[in-house]
């Protein structure tokens, strides 16, 4: 096996690894709650870009967001610095299962789609509006109202059934199923026109030093640099990708014949595929390591200890609602009042899962009403 053959291997490893590990915690979050397993909001970076407002001006964050996940937004954002979007090309699991999918429709339909040129160029504008009015109105609410949108919030919560995630979140998993349908087709359909964490990368990563470079001297003209590129840019007949659509995915250097023809460069210097995965896994995972040894990555609530008291706002959807009672300090009766939950339904059921018991009934919404009586 050559070492270009070994690092395409090697990235697909790495991301389906990470795909696992996050749909596995978004399936332990379910179960065990978010008392003992951070959320999927928790632990997208993104969610540390919606927190920002609140960090700055209050010095808290928004509901779901703790200091982990501002930390995983630190660290995304100088990988972006250093290496463009490399975090969606190398690290995004979401990123990944659209990769998964369009492999699949290759495999089956043994070619890919690419949209009309002008209507394409159209889209790739609509993640920059998706990130406007994500971040404005996550910053003016401070709270993370994209949540029943967010196709990956929907993805997180599938373990507790599609139906029950069609309740919640149907247009989340609507565009969820469009993603994955899309990506049998087209590559990268969900980043390349909605994904507004690419759109911020592809921004940031304009002022990164490197990029892809083709040496027009050694290139073969094949056009498989091209028909590779998981966002469609033409690398065949460029001399520099420049760019904020790439994804620094390496898959263009990877699948190149000619050696040298294509490579990762700043200036004189060039750097290999297999570094250019060593170096942004470890600028990524390197601070996580020593901010958690520091005790500062944190990613979910405090646990409640018995004979602890807590606010209405700081209620969780992991507790019973006798365990919330106690630590509001509120008689069950008057809890029950205040959060308008049907006397038909038992004090040891958790508060997220009131709505089983309950049709109609909205944890949150209930929550924000018994915090403003
Ligand atoms: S140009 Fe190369 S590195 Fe950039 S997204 Fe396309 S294939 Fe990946
Ligand atoms: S794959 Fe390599 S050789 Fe072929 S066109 Fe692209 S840069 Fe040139």
């Amino acid at each position: 096996m050559n070492l270009h053959r070994f690092v395409k291997y090697l990235r697909w490893g790495l991301l389906a690894l990470f795909t696992v590990l996050i749909t596995w915690a978004a399936y332990l979050h379910q179960v065990l709650g978010g008392g003992r397993i951070p959320s999927i909001h928790a632990l997208c970076p993104f969610g540390g870009l919606e927190s920002l407002y609140s960090f700055f001006t209050t010095g808290t964050f928004i509901g779901k967001i703790f200091s982990g996940t501002m930390i995983l937004f630190a660290i995304t954002l100088v990988l972006v610095i250093v290496f463009r979007k490399s975090f969606c090309g190398l690290i995004c699991p979401f990123g990944a299962i659209q990769e998964f999918f369009a492999w699949v429709g290759r495999t089956v339909f043994h070619k890919r789609l690419i949209l009309p040129q002008a209507l394409d160029r159209v889209l790739r504008y609509l993640k920059y509006l998706v990130l406007l009015v994500t971040v404005g109105y996550a910053w003016k609410t401070a709270g993370l109202w994209m949540a029943p949108y967010d196709p990956w919030s929907a993805y997180a919560h599938l373990s507790d059934g599609v139906k029950a995630v069609w309740n919640e979140a149907p247009v989340g998993l609507t565009i969820l199923g469009l993603t994955i349908a899309g990506s049998i087709l087209y590559d990268r359909v969900f980043c390349k026109y909605l994904c507004p964490m690419g759109a911020f990368n592809g921004i940031v990563g304009k002022i990164s030093p490197f990029k892809v470079a083709r040496n027009e001297d050694k290139c073969l003209h094949c056009g498989l640099c091209s028909k590779q590129c998981p966002v469609n840019l033409d690398v065949a007949r460029s001399e520099t990708i420049t760019s904020a659509e790439c994804i620094n995915c390496q898959t263009c250097v990877l699948n190149c014949p000619a050696e040298g023809a294509l490579l990762l460069k700043e200036g004189r210097m060039t750097v290999q595929p297999l570094v250019v995965l060593f170096l942004v896994m470890a600028l990524f995972f390197v601070p996580i390591f020593v901010s958690q040894s520091m005790g500062v990555y944190q990613l979910r609530p405090e646990p409640v200890s018995r004979g602890q008291s807590i606010q209405i706002d700081e209620v969780r959807g992991y507790m019973t609602i006798r365990e919330a009672a106690e630590a509001t300090r509120m008689e069950i009766k008057t809890f029950y009042e205040k959060f308008q939950i049907p006397e038909t339904v038992p004090d040891d059921t958790k508060m997220k899962e009131i709505k089983d018991k309950a049709p109609g009934y909205d944890f949150h919404k209930a929550k924000e009403t018994a915090g403003s009586k």
